[in-house]
């Protein structure tokens, strides 16, 4: 044990980053590796259920470093591009202090640095140092390639996309194998941006850094997006799949590999009201709806969800978030309509433990806005999508769920309550036969690569083996 590598994960600042991250931090360390899971100081500060190092996971550290913001800075979607430049500069600086003092000072040097395709300043530290370094690429890879593709699109002039008389349905050229699926209007929502928006200069920085990387770790599975994956992987020496995630800790933990199932798994306090309601009702009835962590959404289009909702006639169990209405005071989060008027069928949470609200025998449908997490646990739950795409990766997310897998229905762009009510009937009854054959058919490959003599199960046996050799 003494002799075991050491590896500083490094995930951007946002839960949906820090989660998968953290299902391999304990991943890493149940093969005995010590891990130093890196958080800024905000977000260490925030989550409140960061599991503590434990007889479990004696060789798990948690650390932070500042974000360089002041304390009282809201750290919204708003605002995302003055963290992003705050974190190039202070916090890029920091990093350079810790990481030369962990990787020659500390009695169990750092080896090896685990950063976020969107940390690349970590890359650029970590050569310095003579630390190796791998990207873990927290969004898709069906969003990585037209990424990966950025220049090519820009020098053609493909991009901004969303101008006032841009057809957004016409389709994107110079996305290899992405031809005749990929609309203007499903490219990552950073391609809406003027091409000097200091947002579109970040990501082209981070594509081009990760791309400078020996090594690209993947939350997917190889049977899942073996198209994209045959693009993407010639651009790096290795490529190590290991998704999903979630269901790969899963999965060693019904081999007893893993103690027990970790903490990780619940970020924040869940409100657990919501399984003693789900409880209640009869089975695949209910819609789950969350639009994840970040993104926000119009009082008015909140509105159009709850009557889309109410007018389907099915149960719902919904997450609002309290800083999810753009401009809402914070005593006021939820309208007081949707308070009142759900109280039939409808029951509201601030916080769900959502993989098992999706495990749960009651929900038949996930109203969801395309996380790539959201997504992965959607699939692995098997239950079908109705989806709303607002930010990053979740345009071509809910694209490929509903034109590729086959598993949802994509209403991006639009937010009216007849299209809201119409797609969940689809998805909860008319067309819930089509769309549960491929579902099943994904789970089913989702479960064997994450199972042992799977690809995913495989890869992350290789990754631990290469950062021991390091
Ligand atoms: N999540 C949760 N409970 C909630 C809402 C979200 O546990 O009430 C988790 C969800 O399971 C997912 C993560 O938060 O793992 C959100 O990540 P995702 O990539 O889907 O979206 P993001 O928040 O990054 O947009």
């Amino acid at each position: 044990m003494e002799h075991q590598p050491h590896i500083l994960l490094l995930p951007f600042p946002a839960l949906g980053h820090i989660k998968p991250l953290l299902s391999l931090a304990e991943l890493l360390c149940q093969a005995g590796l010590h891990v130093t899971f890196l958080n800024t100081d905000h977000m260490h500060r925030s989550l409140t259920r960061l599991p503590q190092p434990s007889s479990h996971f004696p060789t798990l550290y948690f650390d932070f470093i500042s974000d360089g913001l002041p304390t009282d800075h809201p750290r919204n979607m708003k605002l995302i591009g003055e963290l992003m430049i705050s974190l190039k500069s202070v916090t890029k600086q920091r990093f350079r202090d810790l990481l030369a003092e962990l990787s020659t000072k500390s009695e169990r040097p750092v080896t090896c640095v685990i950063a976020d395709g969107i940390m690349s300043f970590a890359v650029d530290i970590a050569k310095e140092l003579g630390v190796r370094v791998i990207t873990f690429w927290a969004f898709s890879p069906c969003c990585l390639w037209p990424f990966l593709c950025l220049p090519k699109l820009i020098e053609e002039g493909q991009l901004p996309v969303g101008g006032e008389d841009d057809d957004m349905d016409r389709m994107v050229k110079g996305v290899p194998g992405m031809e005749g699926l990929l609309r203007r209007r499903d490219l990552p929502s950073i391609c809406r941006r003027q091409l000097d928006s200091p947002i579109f200069q970040f990501y082209v920085e981070q594509i081009k850094a990760m791309t400078q990387t020996s090594a690209l770790i993947l939350n997917t599975f190889d049977r899942l997006e073996d198209p994209t994956l045959s693009y993407i992987a010639p651009l790096f020496s290795k490529i190590y799949t290991i998704g999903p995630l979630t269901a790969l800790l899963t999965s060693h933990i019904e081999h007893d590999i893993l103690p027990s199932l970790s903490s990780f798994n619940n970020l924040c306090e869940a409100d657990r009201s919501c399984m003693t309601w789900l409880d209640s009702q009869s089975l695949r009835s209910v819609v789950y709806v969350s639009f994840g962590t970040t993104g926000l959404m119009k009082r008015s289009q909140l509105l159009e969800f709850w009557h889309g909702l109410v007018n389907s006639g099915k149960p719902f169990l919904w997450v609002v978030r309290r800083d999810d209405i753009e401009g809402a005071e914070a005593e006021h989060p939820i309208p007081e309509e949707l308070q009142v008027g759900t109280k039939e069928r409808g029951f509201l949470v601030d916080w769900a433990p959502q993989e098992e609200v999706l495990a749960h025998q009651a929900v038949g449908g996930f109203l969801t806005h395309n996380g790539w997490n959201s997504t992965l646990e959607g699939i692995v739950a098997g239950v079908p999508m109705v989806c709303w795409p607002t930010l990053a990766d979740q345009q071509i997310n809910s694209r490929w769920v509903s034109e590729v897998w086959r598993i949802g229905l994509d209403m991006k762009d639009t937010c009216d309550r007849s299209t809201i009510e119409m797609m969940i009937r689809a998805v909860m009854e008319e067309r819930r036969e089509e769309m549960m054959r491929s579902m099943d058919r994904i789970v089913k490959l989702a479960h064997d690569c994450v199972n042992h003599g799977g690809s995913s199960y495989h890869n992350l046996d290789k990754l631990i083996e290469d950062i021991k050799e390091i």
